[in-house]
């Protein structure tokens, strides 16, 4: 059901290609004018139409009543060219994941020389063109720099910046993008409209949701969800199981049995997680997106709402109340260590063991967690204007750098060296790579350096594990050697003396964590707060 449904929308000319007009609208406009280009790049995240998009530039080039931003739909091309038609011997498709194309290419260079069949234009369509390898593009390269008349490219990738400059430089670069989830709810309502097909509306927006953007994801969800919707009681949760996600009640339940210091329940959803086989990550960001909606109720967002999945109204309620019992500092809390274990998943360690710990640390108070300040009063929002110093401050990131070094007098030797360069080591560590940077953020001191040893002790075992994991090791061994020789080795020890103030904005890095986002940035995101720099301006 669901590929039928992607292949039935599927479109056939640029009026009805779904969200992207800021495309469609100026190739429909090259295309009225006549301008006709020789070669063409399509960017864009996976299933956001740039495929489709190029059979019917090719359709709308080669129609009969053609070139034309409307192709007629009659004639033999344009019947040819349909969405799930035959296909035409003058456009022809080639894709460069599949084995570089150095052969193709070569057979390309030399059949492009030859006149269309039956058509105005020989079309070349080649998908993933950033895997075209040297040999393939140079023996591409010639007809891309002086094609005939009647030879069209168009290259389409997912990543233009790794399509070969040469190549690149003589296209016209029209960048497609995510379609937004409004867009893709109303296409599929219509879809379901024609289809005469009735779904509560809160299941159309979970498959808009896991559409991602994707107008071909979206519709292949629905498919499925359609499917489902013929066996008695297909509701929302039914469709979060289906997909694999958390349901909205099992959700609150959970919540709530960690509020009443109970962890029993939160146990038993992670076992069934496990036992079911699904995505333990997809279950921390359902946590996380739950952990967001309750922030916005809690915050009074007017327009929180419209944001919000489409709870029924007894399901808000309750997360409302469970809002409101968990306070704000909680919220941030919850959200920071559902984020720092979402990274943690990454790591090859069993995910029940990670899942588990998750809930025991979000059930003890945040002020007996690793969080060393009193979330009391919580200064993860604060006014900028607020300086360092008092009790409640976070220090400025560079200067953190200087405070994670507080340490007892008794160094000895070189160690003390190391230390008075510890700021740029970490600025070199910071170009170097991020996120061990951030690790070394969460709280290191310096215990010893013996032998050509250096000896990095954790604050928080979690960071040190992460550590050793992302071979950060090694990042953080050549940033030292860059002001400080005589390192040969780096050790790795927990249980370091809590560095006086730390930094809270551990484990996080965005570029490490493209799903992953901190408590800071979350409220940033969605509620515009002022964060005070976790970030280095
Ligand atoms: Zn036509």
């Amino acid at each position: 059901m669901g590929l039928t449904l992607t292949l039935k929308y599927r479109p056939s000319a640029f009026k009805e290609v779904i969200g992207q007009e800021h495309v469609t609208t100026a190739l429909m406009g090259s295309l009225q004018s006549k301008q006709i280009h020789h070669a063409y790049l399509f960017s864009g995240p996976r299933g956001c139409g740039k495929t489709s998009s190029a059979r019917i530039l090719a359709r709308s080039l080669n129609c009969a009543e053609g070139p034309t931003d409307d192709p007629c739909g009659e004639c033999q091309s344009c019947r040819d060219l349909v969405a799930n038609g035959p296909g035409s011997l003058d456009v022809i498709e080639m894709d460069a994941a599949t084995h570089g194309l150095v052969d193709d290419a070569r057979e390309l260079r030399d059949k492009a020389l030859y006149a269309p069949v039956q058509s105005r234009y020989k079309i070349y369509i080649i998908d993933e063109a950033h895997q075209l390898g040297p040999a393939a593009a140079n023996a591409l390269l010639k007809v891309v720099e002086e094609p005939p008349p009647y030879v069209i490219f168009v290259f389409a990738t997912t990543e233009p910046e790794k399509v070969l400059p040469t190549i690149r430089s003589r296209t016209h670069h029209y960048q497609f993008r995510l379609v937004s989830t409004e867009i893709l709810v109303n296409h599929m309502t219509s879809v379901l409209k024609k289809e005469s097909i009735e779904l509560p509306v809160s299941v159309v927006e979970l498959a808009a949701k896991i559409g991602a953007g994707s107008v071909r994801d979206s519709l292949s969800t629905l498919g499925q969800f359609i499917s489902a919707s013929n066996e008695p009681g297909f509701d929302y949760e039914a469709a979060t199981r289906l997909v694999g996600q958390t349901g909205s009640l099992e959700l609150s339940r959970i919540f709530d049995s960690l509020l009443d210091a109970d962890i029993a329940p939160a146990i038993a959803m992670v076992e069934s997680v496990i036992n079911q086989g699904s995505d333990s990550r997809r279950f921390v960001q359902d946590l996380l997106e739950r952990v967001r909606d309750m922030t916005l109720l809690l915050a009074g967002r007017s327009d929180g709402v419209k944001t919000l999945r489409s709870y029924k109204p007894e399901v808000l309620q309750g997360i409302e109340l469970t809002a409101q019992k968990a306070g704000i500092n909680r919220l941030i809390f919850w959200s920071e260590v559902l984020a720092d274990h979402l990274i943690k998943l990454r790591a090859s360690l069993p995910p029940q063991v990670i899942l588990e710990m998750m809930f025991v640390r979000m059930m003890v108070e945040p002020s007996v967690s690793k969080t060393s300040s009193d979330p009391t009063v919580e200064p993860v929002i604060k006014a900028p204007t607020e300086r360092a110093g008092s009790r409640l401050s976070k220090p400025e990131v560079n200067q953190s750098h200087q405070t994670t070094m507080k340490r007892p007098s008794n160094t000895v030797g070189s160690l003390q060296e190391i230390e008075n360069v510890w700021p740029q080591i970490m600025e070199n560590v910071k170009v170097a790579r991020r996120l061990t940077w951030t690790l070394l953020s969460t709280g290191v001191t310096l215990e010893k350096f013996e032998d050509g040893v250096l000896t990095l002790a954790f604050v928080n075992a979690g960071a040190a594990e992460s550590f050793t994991r992302s071979e950060s090791a090694e990042i953080f061994q050549v940033a030292v050697s860059r002001v400080f020789s005589g390192v040969k080795q780096i050790a790795i020890t927990v249980g370091g003396i809590p560095p006086i103030q730390k930094i809270d904005n551990e484990m996080v890095d965005e570029e490490e964590s493209e799903n992953a986002l901190s408590g800071e940035n979350l409220l940033m995101k969605e509620l515009g707060a002022t964060v005070i720099s976790t970030d280095e301006r």
